[in-house]
């Protein structure tokens, strides 16, 4: 039995984000492009030198990028858009950074989530233009590697059927004949590969754990066949990830070295299959172990055990241990957090400790003596500590939940009920004019924060800043005249890591960041312990800013499925229970603002779709948890408090029926990017409760013109009624300035006000 540990991708953004700094200050154009080229390098290379100085048998290049792997793809294969106006020479770095974000007035290419992941990549563009092999990078890391450090790597590529299903643009050709023109290229890479000494090749086609149809899988048969006849050297390990594979009976006799599959994310049904089906014995076997999407230490016993009871059951003679995924999603190592409270420190794992972990099982499997080994026993103590953690036995949260009824998750009286006794109590105009929540934090906000944070400012200095800033647009948003006011949310940086701060079970890091998209990385708080609301975290801001007005101030909250899907949460539960507990503290937080006399309250779940998983039989598990969530937290209101949410981020084909069920009084939604098409769903799926389509897209500085924000209230208003419609810009404010706001606003008050008087003069 040959057994190897390996991981399929290892973060490159570096335990400081070195990788950040490097391309953001090129950017800048403080670096030029010889040294930024030599400082990614040298990134590159320590990160190989890292990995092996861990234990890690074999090592994988490829898995870096100067943006994104599937844009490098892209350009290497020559699908540039021909807005870029490249001519065919070999891609410099101009180019390939106007397709990541866009260059004066030529816009970048589209962004998209990574399966389930919150990466997200570029989307390749086919534009049905000649494709060609640009440059072999891969190529070119495997030799830096082999000549720099003597080191053979596994190479790692995006396959050509998830490359393609990720693309878009060749409606006009079939799915076949797109991969047809691929295949070609994906022949000389490999080829150049094979021909410069590498063993073995790591092909990721995460896409195969979709639902395939029959077509698919001919589909995916095909490309592999013809890989294999076209460069029959080349040892694939075709790599797959994120879920079990449905259509496991097919893909693993495909014409390949190796199959690797999932045994975290996937590993019910694979472990079926496996046994259903067994593992064709003249292949390798990649055995995805250790979790590359969460943060925790795993039970080195546990993994021991069914690394061993995977091995016999495939009965075969070769093997890898590897992470169920590339380990980008996880930060770099908690050797540098300082302050975490050290039971949760010691029950973490993030790449590095998953590198051991995976050195560790590996080496277990030859050892009779495993299980007496001191880092098996660590690992049971360390997880069993964090189990027994006192965050985790919350009387008063065990308490809560235990009450917890049906009647808890739906509002006394339904919409159509609800909604004129509000209207009583609320008096607002027709077409309502309101903002998303957030306004621009300005050079000011920011420093006077980092002041703060540095305390160099008292709390109270700070405290007084804000609320002067707040007294500033209330004035600001009565002088443009828009109906219902908000705070503006000065004192947030980010919507979930605000609430973590104030509520207990969370914790948060120095430095455990992962890439969102580019070089923007999160730093996601970790749930750890029970959520519990101990006071107020909202209602001072908001009730002094309605001291301040005749008119109504929106009460200002992120709703549970968001702050749930942007942390990284404990394991010992299931999200739907972590979710409840999130929504019994907003309750709480809800409850105090009625109390405090705020009328309307906005909920937010701009995360909602993302939770979605993979495959769509699953939707429906999920989307009844978290939808519940949300109305756990919001429908202990009175009948006169009106509800909203707001969402972005999200097609909304397919998607009102969730929306609806939020059973929300008001929603607002972004539609900058798919206005026609959500129009078209509304046709499709009438829905009756409030809602404000945002008029004008956010993310451009652009002040949107009164005529056009008119045309879109009067398109609008054809497939909503005026009972039902509300007029706001498609999400929060704070990244634009100050100008461009009150410009904008102004102009979308106008035109809600015209289209009030139109309507008005009909009906007279
Ligand atoms: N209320 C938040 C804001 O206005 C909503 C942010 C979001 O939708 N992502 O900033
Ligand atoms: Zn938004």
């Amino acid at each position: 039995m040959k057994l190897a540990s390996t991981a399929i991708g290892y973060p490159y953004i570096g335990g400081n984000r070195e990788w950040k700094r490097c391309v953001e200050s090129f950017w800048k154009g403080e670096k030029s492009e010889e040294a930024f080229i030599f400082e990614m390098k040298t990134i590159r290379l320590n990160h190989l030198k890292h990995q092996q100085s861990l234990g890690l048998d074999i090592l994988t290049v490829g898995d870096f990028t100067f943006y994104d792997r599937m844009l490098d793809l892209a350009t290497m294969f020559g699908l540039i858009p021909a807005r870029y106006k490249w001519t065919g020479e070999k891609v410099n770095l101009r180019t390939y950074y106007s397709m990541a974000r866009g260059v004066d007035d030529v816009v970048a290419s589209e962004m998209t989530k990574w399966f389930n992941t919150n990466y997200h990549y570029i989307v390749p563009e086919y534009e049905d233009q000649p494709l060609r092999l640009t440059q072999n990078y891969l190529l070119d890391y495997f030799l830096e590697a082999k000549f720099e450090l003597g080191l053979i790597t596994k190479p790692t590529i995006i396959g050509p059927y998830t490359f393609v299903q990720l693309s878009k643009g060749y409606d006009s050709i079939s799915k076949a004949s797109f991969i047809l023109r691929l295949l070609p290229l994906y022949v000389q890479v490999l080829q150049q590969l094979v021909d410069a000494g590498a063993q073995w090749i790591q092909v990721e086609e995460p896409a195969l754990v979709l639902s395939l149809a029959p077509e698919d899988i001919k589909l995916v048969q095909q490309i592999y066949k013809q890989l294999a006849e076209e460069v029959p050297a080349a040892k694939l390990m075709l790599q797959t990830y994120f879920e079990g594979l449905s259509a496991y009976e097919e893909l693993i006799q495909l014409p390949v070295a190796g199959v690797g599959l999932d045994f975290i994310h996937g590993a019910d049904q694979n472990m079926a299959s496996l046994r259903k089906y067994g593992f064709p014995q003249d292949k390798v076997l990649g055995i995805g172990i250790i979790n590359g999407r969460d943060i925790w230490r795993a039970s080195l016993a546990e993994k021991a055990m069914m690394t061993k009871a995977i091995l016999s059951l495939s009965g075969v003679q070769e093997a890898w241990v590897q992470s169920s995924c590339s380990l980008q999603h996880v930060p770099v190592t908690t050797k540098s957090e300082k302050t975490l409270d050290k039971t949760l420190l010691n029950a973490l794992s993030f790449a590095d400790e998953k590198v051991i972990e995976l050195t560790h099982i590996t080496s277990f499997v030859s050892d009779e003596n495993w299980s007496g080994s001191k880092s098996v026993s660590q690992s049971i103590v360390a997880i069993q500590a964090l189990e027994q953690h006192e965050a985790r036995k919350n009387p008063r949260v065990k308490e809560l939940l235990s009450q917890v009824r049906q009647e808890h998750f739906t509002r006394p009286m339904p919409f159509k009920e609800r909604q004129p006794l509000q209207q009583e109590a609320l008096q607002l105009p027709e077409f309502p004019t309101t903002t998303i929540g957030s306004f621009p934090q300005s050079e000011q906000v920011k420093r006077t924060r980092t002041a703060w944070r540095r305390s160099e400012i008292t709390d109270t200095e700070y405290a007084e800043f804000l609320k002067s800033e707040t007294a500033r647009w209330i004035q600001i948003q009565e002088e443009i005249g828009l109906d219902v006011l908000v705070h503006g949310e000065f004192e947030r940086t980010d919507m979930v890591e605000y609430f973590g701060e104030k509520l207990k079970g969370f914790a948060f890091t120095e430095k455990a960041w992962v890439v969102s998209y580019g070089s923007r990385c999160v730093k996601p708080p970790i749930i750890y312990g029970d959520v519990e609301w101990t006071s107020p975290m909202t209602v001072e801001e908001v009730a002094e800013a309605q001291e301040l007005t005749s008119k109504y101030v929106k009460g200002m909250l992120t709703g549970p499925v968001t702050i749930l899907n942007w942390s990284f949460v404990r394991d010992d539960l299931s999200r739907e229970q972590v979710a409840n507990q999130i929504a019994l503290a907003l309750k709480e937080e809800i409850q105090a603002l009625e109390s405090a006399g705020i009328a309307i309250i906005q909920v937010d779940e701009p995360a909602l779709r993302e939770g979605l998983p993979l495959r769509k039989e699953d939707w429906n598990e999920y989307l009844s948890w978290a939808v519940n969530a949300f109305k756990l937290a919001t429908s202990s209101v009175r009948n006169e408090t009106q509800i909203h949410t707001h969402m972005c981020y999200c097609e909304f084909n397919n998607f009102i029926e969730p929306i609806r069920a939020l059973d929300a009084d008001v929603i607002s939604i972004e539609t900058s990017r798919s206005h026609g098409e959500l129009i078209q769903s509304l046709k499709q799926n009438p829905y009756e409760l409030g809602i404000g389509l945002g008029v004008y897209d956010i993310h451009s500085p652009r002040i949107p013109s009164v005529e056009e924000i008119d045309t879109i209230l009067k398109d609008s208003l054809e497939i909503i009624s005026k009972e039902q419609f509300w007029v706001n810009p498609d999400c929060g404010l704070k990244t634009r300035n100050e100008n461009e706001t009150i410009a904008s606003l102004k102009n979308m008050v106008t035109a809600a006000r015209k289209l009030r008087q139109q309507q008005q003069q009909t009906v007279s």
